[in-house]
């Protein structure tokens, strides 16, 4: 389906995130724009310190101090049920105050995120079963036997064995893999409308890597939630995602659908990244590409376009100075570049 069929989900308008350290002011996002529609996979990618996970973490509105949203919108398009009809609302969500009834009312419910390490979220002294049926009660209306009964149901459907023994164990008596797939059933508890996906597979073996991607998929067709895929692994973004985001120093450069990212790629960072990347066929003796320099200290990121001192396409006395602007090449790709200012 493409997106010009699917309704809106999640608008992001310049969006600014920063952390006031001593040291000084981290502007770990600084003025990203982006969609999600209802239904879409889309791809996060970039390297560490890009402000991914910043971004994610905004829009749940779980930001640790000292860091804050200082601007933007984050525009959630509820649909609801209210007896027979639909009902439509708009949410910004940067209005909402974190620790209100609202956001947790959307936050585990309407928008899940899992994590790459699954014990960011499972707590070590509760049963497995226990967190995801307290999930499941905070935001249903549902007796104990019931959760309990929904609780075994969604970790069959995550393929745990034995669900109805595992629902007893404790997260430590489970391998990685198996406590991503609890950690997912209780993302997944409350049918959300967004799954935010933040490097769910990097600290798992290749197996158990492919397992977990593969059930995501399933998940994400048969529930038809959408699934923002945040990861630095471009061989993930080719497996999971239709439409892909480039993040460089908490701004977007490059959006773009996922063929288009891999096949005609603008940006002089994507390219950087897809040349880096290993590939089948690829002669045995030609070395792989490595982008020059690393992500700048982010107390002092370059005037200009940011990544200019890293950029093999770099016009003098223009990139230093001027800051890019974002603009359409073709319709729905857009790049934050020089090169392609008119
Ligand atoms: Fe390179 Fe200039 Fe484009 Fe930045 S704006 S990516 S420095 S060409």
């Amino acid at each position: 389906m493409s997106n010009q069929d699917r309704p809106l989900l999640l608008e992001v308008h310049n969006l600014r995130t920063y952390f006031f350290l001593d040291e000084g002011t981290v502007r770990a996002v600084d003025g990203a724009d982006f969609v999600v529609y209802r239904g879409q996979t889309l791809g996060v990618v970039g390297e560490s310190g890009c402000g991914k996970s910043v971004t994610a973490r905004s829009i749940l509105r779980i930001v640790p101090p000292p860091g804050r949203i200082v601007e933007g919108k984050i525009l959630y398009h509820r649909v609801s049920k209210n007896g027979g009809s639909q009902v439509a609302e708009t949410i910004d969500l940067t209005a909402l105050d974190p620790r209100g009834r609202e956001i947790r009312r959307i936050r585990g419910a309407e928008i899940s995120m899992v994590f790459q390490e699954p014990m960011t979220s499972l707590s070590p002294v509760h049963t497995i079963g226990n967190q995801i049926m307290e999930a499941i009660m905070l935001h249903q209306n549902v007796t104990k036997e019931e959760a309990r009964e929904k609780a075994i149901e969604m970790l069959d459907r995550v393929g745990m064995p034995q669900p109805q023994r595992t629902v007893d164990r404790y997260p430590h008596q489970l391998s990685g893999g198996m406590r991503q797939r609890a950690m997912i059933a209780m993302a997944l508890s409350c049918h959300p409308a967004l799954l935010i996906a933040d490097e769910p597979t990097t600290a798992l073996d290749v197996t158990t890597e492919a397992q977990i991607l593969k059930l995501m998929r399933e998940l994400q067709r048969d529930l038809g939630m959408a699934i923002m895929f945040i990861t630095h692994n471009l061989g993930v973004i080719a497996q999971m995602t239709e439409d892909v985001i480039v993040m460089y120093l908490g701004k977007v450069v490059e959006a773009t659908d996922v063929d288009t990212l891999f096949y005609n790629p603008k940006h002089p960072y994507t390219q950087a990244l897809l040349r880096s990347i290993p590939r089948v066929g690829r002669k045995s003796r030609e070395r792989l590409h490595v982008i020059p320099g690393w992500v700048p200290d982010p107390y002092s990121v370059p005037e200009g376009c940011p990544f200019h001192p890293r950029c093999d396409q770099v016009i003098r006395g223009v990139c230093e100075e001027v800051e890019p602007p974002y603009v359409e090449v073709e319709p729905g790709h857009q790049v934050r570049c020089h090169l392609y200012a008119r």
